[in-house]
């Protein structure tokens, strides 16, 4: 079968694996129908300092598949389904895991496409527990962005910051794929949505999206037409995953009491923090890192409701990935890339 692995920093290669095995007890075999890429995949494409790998590694950290053999014990799935994967492989048996919270397990074995082996090959095989059966209505791509992009998002606005109706949110660098989804997620529950873009073309696309102020962060300084549109208040709610380039304008862009919430640094994992800003204006920070498994059903439901959508830039092959890495790398996107795998 055919899978793509990362065989050195930004060297990808298409190779021809065996197939798995048949699904052991409580496993699924899964085909693969399409990966969706993530600043992850950048990051383990180009290579981490801080992070081992193993190589040859098969690539993507989150994808859709259809169930094709079920193993032993696995009840509530068919096989034809379309699934969504959970892009770690958690314990299942921790507290966390069992109620839902899989990325709270204190014994992951890693994440796919970047400790693990990853969705882009034809099959593979995965534990019933960590595929969610998508809605009628919600396609493979749907789906495919669902786990890492949609389920993130979903995580970090309602679980984290606590986001409420009629609160004012800004969403940095809404031209990503979490960005899109953010701008979508916030103004479906009645919030004002203020975001930043790195290019004025991206301004009317997320104008499109429901962002009611759209702010083209190189030519303007975000954190100033900020504080005009909420007349020097700031924001309720900001939502980071760029990380050194706007912390402290992020910071500065806060009301007193606000909440800050981030699942990123794509400009660097370093930054200053003015302390007596934290404490005086009483702001609250929340790292976010992956979601639970009710994230990945509330936002299918969403999507099978028509009041979401994914967002795609574009359909890539295992010979045009590495380009749109790299345009990735460049922030030169707006929304998914999706690699189609059947
Ligand atoms: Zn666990």
């Amino acid at each position: 079968m055919r899978a793509l692995q990362l065989v050195e920093d930004r060297r990808l290669e298409a190779v021809e694996l065996s197939p798995p095995p048949a699904p052991g007890e409580g496993e699924v075999t899964v085909r693969i129908d399409a990966v969706a890429l993530n600043h992850i995949d950048v990051w383990g494409w180009r290579g981490m300092a801080f992070a081992k790998r193993k190589m040859p590694l098969v690539v993507g950290a989150e994808a859709s598949g259809t169930v094709e053999t079920l193993g032993p014990g696995v009840s509530g799935l068919v096989p034809g389904q379309l699934v969504a994967i959970y892009g770690a492989r958690t314990c299942g048996t921790c507290k966390n895991c069992r109620e839902g919270r899989d990325n709270l397990c204190g014994h992951v074995s890693g994440v796919h496409g970047f400790h693990l082996d990853g969705f882009a090959q034809e099959k593979v095989n995965l534990p019933a527990r960590l595929l969610v059966p998508a809605p009628p209505g919600v396609d493979a791509v749907a789906a495919a962005v669902t786990p890492v992009t949609f389920g993130t998002v979903e995580h970090m606005l309602f679980d984290n910051a606590r986001l409420q109706p009629g609160e004012t949110v800004l969403v940095q660098a809404g031209g990503s794929g979490i960005g899109t989804a953010a701008i979508q997620l916030a103004k479906r529950m009645g919030c004002e949505v203020i975001t930043t873009v790195g290019s004025d073309d991206k301004i009317e696309k997320a104008k499109a999206l429901g962002a009611d102020h759209v702010i083209n962060y190189r030519t303007d300084r975000f954190e100033g037409v900020v504080r005009k549109i909420t007349k020097k208040k700031g924001v309720d709610v900001v939502f980071e995953h760029v990380g050194a380039d706007t912390w402290a304008g992020s910071m500065l862009c806060m009301k007193r009491g606000a909440r800050l919430v981030t699942c990123g640094s794509t400009s660097g994992v370093s930054t200053q923090m003015n302390l007596m800003q934290l404490f005086q204006q009483q702001l609250k920070i929340f790292g976010s890192f992956g979601c639970r498994m009710e994230n990945m059903v509330n936002a299918m439901d969403k999507m099978a409701a028509g009041v979401v959508h994914p967002v795609i830039d574009t359909e890539v092959t295992f010979e045009t990935i590495s380009k749109a890495l790299e345009r990735m790398e460049g922030r030169d996107v707006f929304g998914k890339i999706i690699l189609r795998m059947s």
